[in-house]
C-alpha cells in the first residue's frame, strides 16, 4: 500500500497553527521563505513516496546481517541512502559553510516525520547523523570541524551515538568504557556499547561514532565523562581514508521490529579517538545530539501513526462487513460507528501530537535565531513532551490500525504490524518516555514552574480569543488549562522528588492533551466551518476530556504505590 507524505497538513500547520512566520522574519532564517519551504515540503515528500517508501517491507523482512565482521543493509537500502544523501536530506539543518542548508528546525522535523513515516528503518540513519553534525558543531575543534563535517553532511560518512553499556542504561553515569590519553592530541578508547543503532553498514564509507568514555582518575557518574569522537577508518588529513580502526561489530540485535537499521553490540580495543569538547564536558556535548534526536524521535512515531493511519484508512475504506444505517453510506466498514471512532481518534492524534513537535522545533528555531532565554526554556520544556507524546501516539495509532484490519491486522502479509513493531522502541529509546516525564517535572521544573505558565497563559488568550466565535471548542480549552495550571502549581510545590516522579508520566500525557486541544483550537479558527474544526471538535469533545483522569493520577503522588511489598508484589 503506497505511502503519501502529508504535505498539506504541513505546510497548513506551517501557515496556520504555529506561526512559522515569526521564524521566517528572523535574520537567520530569512532564506526560509515560503516559496522555498514549499519547495523543499514538496521534494521531500516526492522521495519518501517514491523512493523511500517502497523500502519499508523489504528491510522488515530482510533484516541487516552481518557477514564476516561487516553489516550487510537490507534489499535497496544503499539506493535509498545515496537518494537521501544526494538529495541533501542529512544536510538539511546544519551549516552552510560545511555544505548545509541551514534550515530551520521547523522545517528539517517535517522533513524526518515524512521520512520516518515512509522507512522507518533507513530514516533512523540520517537521523543519528544529524544529531552528530549538531554535536560537533557546538562542540568540536575546527579541526575536526573541517574534516569530519562537509563528509557527514555529504553524507558520504554517517554517525552515531554510543552512550549504552550492558550497566549503564538510563544510568549513562554507569559507563566504565575507558579513554586514555595517548600524549599525542588523540586517545585510546577501550570498552563496550551495545544497542548501537547503524553502528555499522555498507551504505556509506565511513561511520564515525561519538562514544562517551571515562578518563583515568575523573569522578564517578555524569560528571566524569568525556566525549570522543571514534572513526571506523582513520582520515587523512585531505579526508581520504587511512587505515582501520580498533573498533568491530561483535554482533546484531535479533529485534521485534525496526529490522531494517542494524543494531550492533561495537567493541572498542584501543581504537584512536578525538576529544569533543572539553575533558568531563561529556554530557553537555552529548546533551546537545540527544536533545536533536529526542525532538527526532517524537516525529519518528508520529511518521509511523501517518504510515499506519494511511494503511488502516485504505482498508477501511475496501473491506465490505455488515450494514449500518448510515445514509449515504459506503457499504464498508467506514460506515460503523466504531471504525469512525478509531480512525477519527487515529487522525486528531496525529494532528495533535505533529502540531505539538512543530510548536517545539519553531522554539528551537526561535531560540537559535534570537537567543532569547524564554524561547530556550519553552523549547527545552516540550522537547520531553514532544518526544513521550509522539512516540506514544505513533504506539496508540498503529496499534488501533491493527485492529481496524480486524483478523488482517494479525497477520504478517498485510503490513499493520510492522507499524506496530517498528514504532514501540521509540518510546524507549533517546531516554524511555519515563525518564522524558521524570526530565519535565525535574529539570524542567527548576524555574518553578516559569515556561509552563506562559504556555499556559497563551493556550488561555487564544481561548479567550476564541470565544465568540467557537465557544464549544474555546470554553473546554480554557477549563483543560485552568485544571492544568492548578496541577502544576500543585506539583512544583512538592519538595519530594518521588512524589513529583510518581506522577510524572501521566502529567506529562495530560500536558499534551491540553496543548493538543489549543492547537485543534486554533486549526479550528483557521478553518471554521471546515474538515478542520470537525477534526478538532472531535478531539475536544472526547480525546481532551482525557486529562482530568490523568491530572487526578499524578495529583495522587507516590501515596499506594510502595503499598505492597516487593513480595507481595510477586504473590
Ligand atoms: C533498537 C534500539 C536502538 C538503540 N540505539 C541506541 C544508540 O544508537 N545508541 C545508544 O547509546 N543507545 C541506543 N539504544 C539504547 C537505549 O537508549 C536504551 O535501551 C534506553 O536508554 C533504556 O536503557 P535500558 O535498556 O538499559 O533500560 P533500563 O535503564 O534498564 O530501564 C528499564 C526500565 O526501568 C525504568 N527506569 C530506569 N531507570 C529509572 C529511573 N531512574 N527512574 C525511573 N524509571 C527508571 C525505565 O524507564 C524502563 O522502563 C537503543 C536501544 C534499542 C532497543
Amino acid at each position: 500500500m503506497p505511502y503519501h507524505a502529508p504535505v498539506d497538513d504541513f505546510s497548513f500547520l506551517f501557515d496556520h497553527v504555529v506561526d512559522f512566520a515569526q521564524v521566517q522574519a528572523t535574520e537567520r532564517f530569512s532564506e526560509a521563505t515560503s516559496d522555498v519551504t514549499q519547495a523543499i515540503l514538496t521534494e521531500a515528500g516526492k522521495l519518501c513516496d517514491e523512493v523511500l517508501a517502497p523500502l519499508q517491507r523489504p528491510g522488515d523482512l530482510h533484516p541487516a546481517r552481518l557477514e564476516n565482521g561487516v553489516v550487510r543493509t537490507s534489499p535497496g537500502y544503499a539506493d535509498g541512502w545515496k537518494a537521501i544523501a544526494e538529495g541533501g536530506w542529512v544536510g538539511i539543518a546544519a551549516d552552510p559553510e560545511f555544505g548545509g542548508m541551514g534550515l530551520p528546525m521547523t522545517l528539517t522535523s517535517a522533513v524526518n516525520e515524512m521520512m520516518s513515516g515512509a522507512c522507518l528503518s533507513l530514516q533512523l540513519a540520517p537521523l543519528m547523523s544529524q544529531g552528530q553534525i549538531e554535536a560537533l558543531e557546538h562542540h568540536a575543534s575546527d579541526e575536526i570541524k573541517a574534516l569530519y563535517l562537509p563528509k557527514l553532511i555529504a553524507g558520504e560518512w554517517t554517525g552515531t551515538m554510543n552512550l549504552t553499556e550492558p550497566q549503564a542504561g538510563s544510568d549513562v553515569g554507569a559507563l566504565s568504557t575507558k579513554a586514555e590519553d595517548q600524549g599525542d592530541g588523540t586517545y585510546a578508547i577501550t570498552g563496550q556499547k551495545i544497542y548501537i543503532s547503524w553502528g555499522d553498514h555498507d551504505v556509506a564509507e565511513n561511520v564515525c561514532h561519538l562514544v562517551l568514555a571515562r578518563l583515568p582518575g575523573a569522578p564517578a557518574g555524569t560528571r566524569g565523562i568525556s566525549l570522543f569522537l571514534v572513526p571506523k577508518f582513520i582520515p587523512n588529513e585531505d579526508g581520504s581514508l587511512g587505515k582501520a580502526n580498533g573498533v568491530k561489530v561483535v554482533s546484531l540485535e535479533h529485534k521485534i521490529g525496526l529490522h531494517g537499521s542494524p543494531t550492533a553490540v561495537m567493541q572498542y580495543d584501543g581504537a584512536t579517538g578525538w576529544l569533543v569538547g572539553p575533558e568531563q564536558g561529556g554530557m553537555a556535548a552529548m546533551f546537545t545530539m540527544m536533545n536533536n534526536a529526542r525532538l527526532g524521535v517524537g516525529g519518528q512515531g508520529i511518521g509511523v501513526a501517518e504510515g499506519a493511519y494511511q494503511h488502516a484508512l485504505a482498508y477501511a475504506q475496501e473491506r465490505k462487513q455488515g450494514k449500518t444505517a448510515v445514509d449515504g453510506g459506503t457499504g464498508t466498514i467506514l460506515d460503523h460507528a466504531d471504525v469512525r471512532r478509531m480512525l477519527m481518534t487515529m487522525k486528531a492524534d496525529i494532528f495533535a501530537a505533529r502540531a505539538i513537535a512543530l510548536s517545539c522545533a519553531m522554539a528551537i528555531d526561535m531560540a537559535h535565531a534570537t537567543g532569547a532565554a524564554e524561547w530556550e526554556a519553552r523549547a527545552a520544556f516540550l522537547t520531553p513532551i514532544a518526544k513521550a507524546f509522539g512516540t506514544e501516539t505513533g504506539m496508540d495509532v498503529a496499534e488501533t490500525g491493527v485492529q481496524v484490519h480486524g483478523g488482517m491486522g494479525f497477520i504478517e502479509e498485510t503490513g499493520a504490524a510492522q507499524f506496530s513493531r517498528d514504532v514501540r522502541v521509540t518510546a524507549i529509546y533517546e531516554g524511555t518516555n519515563g525518564i522524558q516525564a521524570m526530565d519535565l517535572v525535574a529539570r524542567k521544573m527548576m524555574d518553578g514552574g516559569e515556561a509552563a505558565a506562559r504556555l499556559l497563559d497563551e493556550i488561555e488568550a487564544c481561548a479567550e480569543e476564541a470565544r465568540s466565535l467557537l465557544p464549544d471548542l474555546a470554553e473546554p480549552v480554557w477549563q483543560a488549562s485552568e485544571s492544568l495550571r492548578e496541577v502544576t502549581e500543585w506539583l512544583v510545590a512538592q519538595q519530594d522528588m518521588t512524589t513529583r516522579f510518581a506522577g510524572a508520566v501521566p502529567y506529562l500525557r495530560a500536558f499534551a492533551r491540553v496543548l493538543g486541544g489549543y492547537l485543534h483550537l486554533k486549526a479550528a479558527l483557521a478553518d471554521q466551518g471546515g474538515a478542520r474544526e470537525a477534526l478538532a471538535r472531535f478531539y475536544i469533545r472526547r480525546l481532551l476530556p482525557e486529562h482530568v483522569g490523568l491530572l487526578a493520577h499524578a495529583q495522587a503522588g507516590a501515596e499506594g504505590l510502595y503499598s505492597l511489598s516487593p513480595d507481595e508484589l510477586a504473590a
